[in-house]
């Protein structure tokens, strides 16, 4: 086999076979192969596609690459989600717990916040002591005893995918649908769960800006997962606009704690039905009942507290300080708290979620690179939302944050992100579509 020959094959649209992907994963990962000949393999990939059989077969090279995550007796059913990212997306920290609290077993690899969108990790580390960096014993047996933990991405899941996504970044190759799907998915089948729900999230904040894009990249990843044989469907939800009223790391477990606690602010409804949606049909994917008896086993982990405490169970486990679940106000605020008003009077027509992660970064919230540090306490809290009404000089925002210098910088970026309109808007839809239940 020679890999001149694959690219010349892709280069005319033809299809690879398995073999032929296998040959150049493991080539390329060793050494053999180079980033010369690699890089227009991702190109002509990029122009020509890939069909399910070759998006499968790529993601199962990618994860034999390196380490596979044995789940295998540590409960009934084992079960992962994950999120295409967006802006106040806090959605795992509530799934998670209430899943766990109805008896599925989850051992989750999340990863940090980048740009405009947040990660799990950076949220759960604003808990002091609590700790991402677990190794493998600690962390299963985190999961056996409690039914759920979250680590950071170790090291050795689908390394072949750490270097194809090194080059894709530098060789304007990462906007593919194909290798989008198999480099998310092979970090998911090699994180071993046999259920995978997948939100994928579509609107100005998202990954995908569009409901077609995102509606593919849904239904490719929902293809591999089956074709490595996981129980796997994917949710399309909005994030047009940011999810809940916190953004930032310690602001937003504030506002998962006040979910999980049954006091469901006017301003998280978006987060409580996307949350009940994606935690009802992770639920339902995993045989527990119908999607109507699923949800309403949902409403009752929250209601009688049982998904909270095995949120403060979980942050216990992995060294965190419970009683910042139990009394969130334990987390120290930032030092500098500053209210945005309304420049104008109107209805909320829109608030772009993207530039509103921007300005929470810009605040020290989010990361502009992969080095810089973060400020936990640092973040927006909306006072209002998408078609609420506001009059001119009336608060629709505070800023969080320790340093007052970027306030000017955010609150440019933030005003910008507002669209104020003379009529009310349309209630927004927050779950478009689902694929992969049948
Ligand atoms: N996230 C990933 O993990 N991989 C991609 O290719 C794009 C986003």
């Amino acid at each position: 086999m020679r890999i001149y020959e694959i690219i010349n094959k892709k280069k005319r649209g033809q299809a690879l076979t398995k073999e032929e992907i296998r040959f150049t994963i493991e080539g390329y990962t060793s050494g053999l192969i180079p980033d010369y000949q690699i890089s227009p393999l991702m190109m002509a990939i990029y122009f020509q596609g890939m069909n399910v059989e070759e998006t499968t077969a790529l993601t199962m090279a990618m994860v034999d690459s390196g380490d596979i995550v044995d789940l295998s007796g540590l409960g009934d059913i084992t079960a992962d989600k994950h999120s295409t990212g967006g802006v106040g997306d806090k959605t795992t920290l509530i799934v998670i717990p209430i899943v766990a609290a109805l008896g599925l077993t989850v051992a989750k690899m999340s990863g940090r916040g980048l740009g405009h969108t947040g990660g799990t990790v950076d949220k759960l580390e604003a808990i002091p002591g609590f700790r991402t960096a677990l190794s493998s014993e600690e962390f299963l047996g985190i999961v056996k005893k409690h039914g759920l933990c979250v680590a950071g991405q170790s090291g050795n899941l689908a390394p072949a995918d750490k270097k194809l996504y090194a080059l894709r970044d530098v060789t304007a190759t990462v906007d593919s649908t194909p290798l989008i799907a198999a480099s998310i998915m092979s970090k998911k089948i090699a994180a071993g769960a046999e259920v995978i729900l997948l939100d994928v999230k579509t609107g100005s904040g998202a990954f995908m800006k569009t409901l077609e894009d995102a509606k593919s990249l849904a239904t490719a990843m929902v293809d591999i997962g089956k074709g490595c044989g996981r129980k796997t469907a994917a949710l399309i939800t909005d994030m047009s606009a940011p999810l809940g009223y916190a953004i930032g790391n310690s602001l937003e477990i504030k506002e998962v704690v006040q979910i999980l606690a049954n006091d469901v602010d006017e301003r998280s409804k978006d987060l409580y039905e996307v949350s009940v949606a994606l935690a009802a049909n992770m639920l339902f994917l995993a045989g527990r009942g119908t999607e109507d008896e699923c949800a309403k086993m949902v409403e009752e982990v929250i209601k009688n507290g049982e998904a909270l405490k095995k949120l403060a169970d979980m942050v216990e486990a992995q060294g965190g300080n419970r009683l910042y679940i139990e009394d969130v106000n334990s987390f120290k605020p930032a030092s500098t708290i500053k209210e945005v008003v309304s420049p104008e009077s109107g209805y909320i027509g829109s608030m772009d979620a993207e530039s509103i992660g921007i300005s929470g970064m810009i605040l020290g919230a989010g990361r502009e690179t992969a080095d810089d540090e973060i400020d936990y306490s640092a973040g927006i809290i909306l006072y209002k939302k998408t078609s609420d009404y506001v009059e001119k000089g009336e608060v629709i925002a505070a800023f969080h944050t320790t340093k007052s210098e970027t306030i000017t910088a955010a609150t440019k970026k933030f005003l910008e992100a507002i669209t104020l309109v003379s009529k009310k808007p349309d209630e927004r839809i927050m779950v478009y579509q689902k694929i992969g239940f049948k």
